[in-house]
């Protein structure tokens, strides 16, 4: 049922709007070495991203 925009207060919306958030995004494994990595970051046990090494791990 559609409501009017002015009878519905600020604190309503919002509290509807908690639930929107998106979940946070969880680790991956990393398909170079197994490893635990989150998504869109360089392997930090390999260095390895998207296929080839980025940062050179074993030197440090
Ligand atoms: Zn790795």
């Amino acid at each position: 049922m559609a409501v009017p925009k002015k009878k519905v207060s600020r604190s309503r919306r919002d509290m509807r709007r908690s639930h929107d958030g998106l979940p946070s995004a969880g680790p991956n494994e990393c398909p170079n070495c197994g490893e635990m990595k989150l998504p869109h970051h360089v392997c930090a046990a390999c260095g390895y991203y998207d296929g080839r090494e980025v940062v050179d791990v074993e030197a440090i």
